[in-house]
């Protein structure tokens, strides 16, 4: 999967807050994003991040 910063990704599982959108703020062997609804900033692995991911949304 090619992604990068900037984009915006949906997650198989939604948030608590109820969004499964999320913005990609650093992207590398760890992955940074941020929930596009609540704004709550996560770090998640690389290997992880390509698991909870559904797809990118254009
Ligand atoms: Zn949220």
């Amino acid at each position: 999967m090619e992604i990068a910063p900037g984009m915006v990704v949906t997650s198989k599982k939604p948030h608590p807050c109820g969004s499964r959108e999320w913005l990609l703020l650093r992207v590398g062997a760890d992955v940074k994003l941020r929930c596009v609804v609540c704004g709550r900033e996560v770090w998640t692995t690389r290997v992880k991040f390509e698991k909870m991911i559904k797809g990118i949304k254009e």
